[in-house]
């Protein structure tokens, strides 16, 4: 089994919508530390089990500078943005998502 490990900073703002009352209901920004995991039996005819690159621009792409809650259809939490990166990235079954130093969610597929 092979496992590749991307870890990438990116910067972007966010509101969340919640049940109680909290500051993160206000516009914030992060720089958020998203590190990707995917791994495979076979390496792909490249040698690999997917381009470091691909990976990064698979969800930089999408996310840099953004206001997360105009382009990700779902309550911007670090575990739903975890979720939604693990479903963009092929072969990848577990994703950290870093929102500030000590706060970290982590997504796994079964
Ligand atoms: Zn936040």
């Amino acid at each position: 089994m092979y496992t590749i490990i991307k870890r990438m900073e990116i910067s972007a703002s966010h509101s969340l919508k919640l049940s109680y009352q909290s500051k993160c209901e206000n516009l914030h920004g992060h720089n958020w530390i998203i590190t990707i995991y995917c791994r495979s039996k076979e390496l792909n005819e490249d040698g690999m089990v997917v381009d470091f690159t691909h990976v990064k621009e698979k969800v930089m792409s999408r996310l840099d500078h953004q206001n997360l809650n105009e382009v990700l259809p779902f309550n911007t939490t670090a575990e739903n943005i975890a979720r939604w990166v693990c479903e963009q990235v092929p072969y990848c079954y577990r994703v950290e998502v870093q929102e500030s130093e000590g706060n970290i969610a982590v997504y796994e597929e079964d």
